[in-house]
């Protein structure tokens, strides 16, 4: 056992197996569990993290039948043919001495094509298509097919699978009143609720036998109008528990719930101390999960006594060595998840594959490959942002004498901005993974050190990502004071009065609203009291009144489209940050035109009329311009990557994909 986090990494007797620490992977859907032909680089991508020293690992949600597909053809497992592509992961993973379940997801109204089904017929706020309500038949058929598929897993070599119930899906419809309002004996009374997650445990333990884990993800907080109290909760839990299942996993929040539950804003561990009162009511092992992303919380939490082990996806995703560094005492390489939502979920409900923000290789791992170079060769990279650090600590990882030059005296970026945005404290984390890796790496920092062409010429290869700056409109009176860019106001060179106009409602002009208006690091009270959560769960689904919290600033967010705004490109947290700033009472103006600005404010036309927004600063977020001054006819040994190839639609995602890619064509 490693003398680091000694309780974290602690192995942990389950009776029939030993699971070699307290480190779950938890489900999360890539997108290639839904394609046969992937499951070649679904094996590498779980090979990869069980290498990298996971104790168990959840795949993806893969269905018992065709009624329960999140997707139309998504992954199932009901037929013997199934049975040899899992085999393929199982073996995979077992040859790295790491243990897997599989995950069994009937997604219920929550699936996207005309087949779905539910307790009742009534429709989810977030999907397409109204389920039909299953009669007692069909219900009777899908205990049935959950049993075939855990045997059939069993037999694929899994060693366990985890029956998802929480998060809105099928089962968690059955069980609360928000869905469920049958009158047979599948619905009414919490007895009836809970019937068909009962049942389906008990035959999936009568077919799978004694020696087989059994995990349930139950919904220990609905944070939806008509879910369940604490005390259902419970009976829910110890009935579980009664009819046989190994581990209880935390679910917090369906899927439809307007209450962020894990985007970067969430407080660390925000739901530790709910799972903590489960483990109280059980026997079982519990799972800790959401906003754990370092090992230091990790620990705390099993060391608490609040969990026996805690479930990260998404940190995995991020960092398969996470483990591994984290035994080794190596935390400063810990490639930090930073809770974006960008690179993986963002993709996903994109229909896209998942991948990651900071690990362009998530998911990509036999795609992306690391080699080693052949012949070592020496490199200038220039500019030290998301794309150059990305650029040059690849470069060096395989091999290569890389140099790094930085204009300004720190690494970082357009990022150093962004981190200072309040709810983006993680991206902190980015920029000391990279401050370490150089160092680990080898790379030559070279700081305040603006390169010539002349400077580059001893060099044989040179990536070129000098990144972007502000677009400046062509606004009568932008040279006025009270017009300043974002980069001033986030870099504090310039202090914004009481009354702002935001001037562009992409990405940056909704971080700046956040910046004008929250304070840094929430404590988790103050986050539950403003998205009005009760943590213990004494009402139904845990919901109370948010309070209005005060406001620092009147803001307007303005820009020229039509059309709803506030959201931010993030297609999974964009409604997170609208509701945010609808909360501080944020008003937003689309369809504007930008007139003028002078001592009296901004001048606009706005549905039709003159408008004077009477405000005292003028905050440019009109996108960003490429700053490659030095590569305007770029030798052929030169590659230019990031914002400075092309400042449109730039974000940290492609910086260091970019980066990345061009250090392994050196
Ligand atoms: P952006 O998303 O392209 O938005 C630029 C905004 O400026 C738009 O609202 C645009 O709207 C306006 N604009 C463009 N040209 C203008 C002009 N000449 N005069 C006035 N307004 C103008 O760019 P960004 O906000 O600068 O963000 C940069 C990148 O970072 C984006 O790719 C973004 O996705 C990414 N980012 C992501 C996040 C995240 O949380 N995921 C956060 C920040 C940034 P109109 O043309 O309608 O006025
Ligand atoms: Fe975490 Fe963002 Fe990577 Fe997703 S894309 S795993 S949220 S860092």
């Amino acid at each position: 056992m490693s003398s680091n986090y000694p309780h974290l990494l602690q192995p942990l007797d389950l009776g029939f197996t030993q699971l070699r620490n307290r480190v779950v992977m938890g489900s999360m859907h890539t997108g290639l569990e839904d394609r046969f032909y992937n499951y070649g680089k679904l094996a590498a991508y779980f090979a990869e993290r069980a290498r990298g020293g996971v104790g168990l690992m959840i795949t993806g949600g893969i269905s018992p039948n065709r009624q329960g597909w999140l997707l139309p053809f998504g992954g199932t497992m009901n037929r013997f043919g199934d049975v040899l592509n899992h085999r393929r992961i199982t073996h995979a993973v077992h040859r790295e001495g790491g243990k897997i379940l599989m995950q069994i997801l009937h997604a219920g109204r929550y699936g996207f094509h005309p087949f779905v089904v539910s307790a009742s017929a009534v429709k989810s706020p977030i999907s397409k298509f109204k389920p039909r309500a299953m009669t007692d038949k069909e219900i009777l058929s899908t205990i049935e097919d959950y049993a075939h598929t855990a045997r059939l897993a069993q037999l694929a070599g899994y060693d366990g699978v985890e029956i998802m119930g929480s998060e809105g899906y099928l089962l968690n419809q059955f069980i609360c009143r928000r869905v469920n309002q049958r009158t047979d004996r599948w619905g009414g009374s919490l007895e009836n609720r809970m019937r068909l997650p009962v049942e389906v445990v008990r035959a999936v333990r009568k077919r799978v036998g004694e020696h087989f884990i059994i995990g349930y993800r139950l919904s220990l907080l609905d944070l939806v109008e008509g879910g369940n109290t604490w005390e259902e909760i419970v009976v829910i839990a110890k009935a579980l528990e009664a009819a046989g299942i190994t581990l209880l996993n935390t679910g917090i929040g369906w899927h439809e719930a307007r209450i962020p539950t894990i985007v970067t804003s969430v407080p660390r561990a925000a739901f530790r101390s709910v799972t903590a009162r489960i483990r109280k009511e059980l026997r079982i092992p519990v799972v800790a999960s959401n906003r754990i992303n370092m090992p230091e919380d990790a620990e705390q939490i099993i060391a608490d006594g609040e969990a026996d082990l805690v479930s990260m996806a998404r940190p995995l995703l991020a960092d398969p060595e996470w483990v591994n560094k984290a035994a080794s005492g190596e935390t400063e390489r810990i490639n930090t998840c930073i809770a974006c939502n960008q690179g993986c979920l963002d993709q996903t409900f994109s229909g896209k594959r998942a991948t990651c923000l900071v690990n362009p290789r998530a998911g990509f791992e036999t795609e992306i490959v690391y080699l080693k170079a052949r012949k070592p060769k020496k490199i200038a990279v220039v500019g030290a942002g998301m794309a150059g650090l990305s650029a040059a600590t690849v470069a060096a990882e395989r091999g290569h004498d890389v140099t790094l030059f930085e204009a300004s005296s720190d690494i970082g970026g357009q990022f150093t901005m962004a981190m200072n945005v309040p709810g983006k404290e993680e991206f902190h984390e980015t920029i000391r993974y990279f401050r370490a890796q150089v160092k680990h790496t080898g790379v030559k920092l070279v700081l305040n050190t603006t390169v010539s062409k002349d400077m580059l010429q001893d060099f044989e290869a040179v990536i070129v990502a000098t990144g972007v700056k502000p677009r400046i409109p062509a606004l009568p009176g932008k040279e006025h004071a009270k017009v300043m860019t974002y980069a001033e106001v986030l870099k504090g060179e310039k202090v914004p009065g009481k009354k702002v106009a935001v001037v562009g409602a992409g990405g940056i002009g909704v971080d700046m609203c956040e910046f004008l208006l929250h304070e840094h690091h929430q404590p988790v009270d103050h986050w539950s009291a403003q998205w009005g959560v009760d943590l213990t769960s004494g009402t139904e689904g845990g919901l109370i009144e948010s309070y209005r919290p005060s406001i620092r600033r009147e803001v307007v967010l303005l820009q020229r489209k039509e059309g709803k705004m506030g959201s931010g490109p993030g297609k999974t947290t964009g409604w997170a940050h609208r509701l945010s700033l609808l909360q501080y009472g944020v008003r937003m103006m689309a369809g504007v035109e930008y007139l003028s600005v002078d001592d009296q404010g901004l001048h606009v036309m706005h549905e039709g009329q003159q408008k004077t927004l009477d405000v005292d600063s003028v905050i440019l977020c009109a996108g960003q311009e490429s700053v490659r001054e030095i590569a305007t006819e770029p030798p052929s040994n030169w590659v230019v990557v990031g914002g400075a190839r092309f400042a449109g639609e730039l974000d940290a995602r492609r910086a260091i994909k970019e980066g990345a890619e061009a250090a392994i064509r050196i």
